[in-house]
């Protein structure tokens, strides 16, 4: 009887599991851009944030998935990474000279692990 209550915990899996099915269909280029959408609108109706690894994945203007050499490209520029999508030509900068990694792939993001 060790589990914690968790806010939005179907949510949240409803999410990734629809981000992992829109991986699966972008090589088939099926139903991709539908399940991220899908995502988005989980995400967007149960005010969740989504995390920034998932967010930085997903353009802006057709909702589809963002996988640099299949759907995308990445450029780099004089200060800024660049990645524009082959469907809609929406680009997305970063800069690079205050670039951070992602905080949740570091190790001190990880507390401790929790067992459905
Ligand atoms: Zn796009």
């Amino acid at each position: 009887m060790n589990k914690k209550h968790i806010a939005g915990k179907e949510h949240m899996q409803r999410i990734n599991y629809l981000y992992q099915a829109s991986n699966l269909m972008i090589k088939k280029n099926l139903l991709s851009t539908h399940y991220c959408n899908l995502a988005l609108n989980v995400a967007k109706k149960t005010v969740q944030r989504l995390d920034i690894s998932i967010k930085r994945t997903i353009c802006k203007g057709c909702h589809n998935l963002l996988i640099c050499g299949v759907n995308a490209k990445a450029r780099i520029r004089k200060k800024h990474l660049q990645i524009v999508c082959f469907q809609c030509n929406t680009g997305k900068k970063y800069n690079l000279k205050n670039y951070q990694p992602i905080w949740t792939e570091t190790l001190e993001a990880q507390v401790e692990q929790i067992n459905y």
